[in-house]
């Protein structure tokens, strides 16, 4: 993993490399991706290397789930997107590239070519799935 110094994120903040930036405020910034799934596919991160969501501190964190949306209905106003998919890639099984954490905010339009999908799997019981949803509980809900 890079450090701040050679982080491509980091290097855009600071001005270093250029970015066609759509949105700054002081916590973050959003701008065009370079290697766009649609025309509009945008990027938002936090003025704070990290290199994953889970140790973000939550000011960046709120402050990107409140500018997302606003930037997807941006998107469809100004490109007549249809909807758009909020995304976050953690750790490299989930596709994540650059190691400074992100959102993705990907206009959609219909007919076009993205896919994201999955055949859907089946859990071998009931009781799998509750207990499952037990001991996640039992982690997140502690007192
Ligand atoms: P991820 O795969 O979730 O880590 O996403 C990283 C995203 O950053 C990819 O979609 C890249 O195309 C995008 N990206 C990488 N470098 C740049 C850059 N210099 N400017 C804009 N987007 C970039
Ligand atoms: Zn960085």
């Amino acid at each position: 993993m890079p450090l701040v110094k050679e982080c491509v994120f980091c290097k855009i903040i600071r001005g270093e490399i250029p970015c066609c930036k759509v949105y700054e405020d002081d916590l973050i910034l959003a701008f065009l991706d370079i290697a766009p799934f649609n025309i509009g596919h945008t990027v938002i991160i936090p003025k704070d290397h990290q290199n994953s969501i889970t140790t973000l501190d939550e000011i960046y964190a709120n402050r990107i789930i409140k500018i997302a949306p606003k930037i997807g209905v941006a998107l469809m106003r100004t490109i007549n997107a249809e909807g758009f998919n909020l995304f976050l890639n953690n750790g490299s099984v989930a596709g994540q590239t650059v190691w400074h954490c992100h959102m993705h905010v990907l206009p959609r339009f219909a007919g076009d070519k993205v896919v994201i999908s999955s055949e859907p799997m089946k859990y071998d019981s009931m009781e799998q799935m509750s207990e499952l949803a037990e001991k996640l509980f039992n982690k997140l809900n502690v007192q």
